[in-house]
């Protein structure tokens, strides 16, 4: 099962960190209401990320920012001791358009906040060092993606972060995904009085997603292609000279989200072709799959209920979205569990989940994932068999969970 249970000096640890987060509960309730109140969307997460760095230097932590080339992203550090490990905290705080907190990345950050601060003052450990790594633009920027690219995340020895969700569990998968625009191009003319002369490129735009539901029948299970028409012209007495579409196209692996994306983009050319238009793509970053890192998402499923949270198993295949968190799992052992903070059947990107990540379950969730971040942190920075089995896990080429 690799499940490492947490032993007395564990439990000891934790009953001291819920300690700390409720003595700093007051400070961090109003920070995550804060952000929740003055929602960014990525790359322009200036206030939010400006508060955390502000936060974090008060708490006593070094602190980089800009970080990896990117304004809102930030390194925070604390060194314990000599030797040890590097263990990263992850906090996102970017919003959604029109819906605010819908993904509640207001309680990842403050969790992530939390967990450092009750570090910083509650764990005793004689080496290792606790990086808290301010990371923008999960919802469609690829914010981790860049900072791997720009070395952040060099010799970190684990990294974690936690999501609100609708039901509590730390084992669970996700999809790798690509994102594509699609840029149709035609010719306008008068579309009554000459549409001879013109081009349309919005049938171009049509005829590539009813190309793509062709495509459907002949894909394998767990496929997930889905797009917009982000523009369709401008007049309907004008043939469109220009449209555009937007595709995520998303599978359990990467490999297959690259050969679907090439069929893809064959469906377009030829949608195009037919009408007498051109398409190009502009490619966004891709999202790779989540490698579950499964020791430690045991030991926070263990500091959960310890708490009283009960955890439930891992679903079944399926029904799961896409995360710049997958980069990250690939080439450092990671885990993202999920705490409730909305009943089953509410999901995230709703405005029923933004309210939630500003109630009083989002708090309480908020609470809960700080004080298990911190503990499981402090357990990885102080026990090395734990640390040893992450690693072996991570090292194995399948496990129960991985990639699940
Ligand atoms: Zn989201
Ligand atoms: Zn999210």
């Amino acid at each position: 099962m690799n499940a490492v249970q947490p032993d007395r000096a564990s439990d000891t640890r934790r009953a001291r960190f819920a300690a700390a987060i409720d003595a700093d509960w007051p400070y961090l309730e109003a920070f995550t209401l804060d952000l929740h109140a003055h929602p960014e969307l990525m790359f322009e997460e200036h206030r939010s990320a400006g508060r955390l760095v502000d936060s974090l230097r008060e708490a006593g932590f070094e602190v980089e920012a800009p970080a990896g080339g990117l304004d809102t992203a930030f390194v925070a550090r604390h060194r314990f001791g000599p030797g040890g490990p590097r263990i990263a905290l992850m906090a996102e705080y970017d919003a959604l358009p029109e819906m605010g907190h819908a993904c509640g990345h207001n309680l990842i950050a403050t969790a992530a906040l939390g967990a450092a601060r009750a570090l910083r003052g509650a764990l005793e450990a004689s080496g290792g060092e606790l990086l808290v790594i301010g990371c923008p633009a999960e919802e469609g920027g690829g914010g981790k993606v860049l900072l791997l690219r720009a070395g952040v995340f060099e010799g970190v020895d684990a990294a974690l972060m936690f999501h609100p969700g609708s039901r509590t569990m730390t084992i669970r998968g996700a999809l790798a995904a690509a994102r594509v625009t699609m840029r149709f191009h035609g010719k306008a003319a008068h579309a009554a009085g000459s549409p001879e002369l013109g081009i349309n490129a919005l049938d171009a735009c049509i005829l590539t997603f009813n190309a793509i539901n062709s495509l459907r029948q002949h894909v394998l299970d767990e496929t997930r292609i889905h797009g917009i028409i982000s523009h369709g012209g401008s007049a309907p007495n004008i043939v469109p000279d220009y449209a555009e579409a937007k595709f995520l196209i998303r599978h359990r692996r990467t490999e297959e989200v690259a050969a679907l994306k090439e069929r893809v983009f064959a469906a377009a050319r030829g949608a195009a072709a037919a009408v007498g238009a051109r398409v190009e793509f502009q490619e966004g970053l891709l999202y790779a799959e989540r490698k579950v890192n499964v020791p430690m998402a045991n030991r926070f499923a263990a500091h959960l209920e310890a708490l009283g949270e009960p955890v439930l198993p891992a679903p079944a295949v399926g029904r799961v979205g896409s995360s710049d968190f997958g980069n990250v799992s690939q080439v450092v052992p990671a885990i993202h569990p999920y705490v409730a903070i909305v009943p089953e059947g509410v999901s995230a990107h709703t405005p029923e989940f933004a309210a939630a990540a500003a109630s009083p379950e989002g708090l309480r969730g908020l609470r809960l994932a700080a004080t298990c971040l911190a503990a499981t942190a402090a357990d990885l920075l102080t026990e090395p068999e734990l640390l040893a089995a992450a690693r072996a896990d991570f090292g194995a080429p399948t496990s129960e969970g991985g990639t699940a």
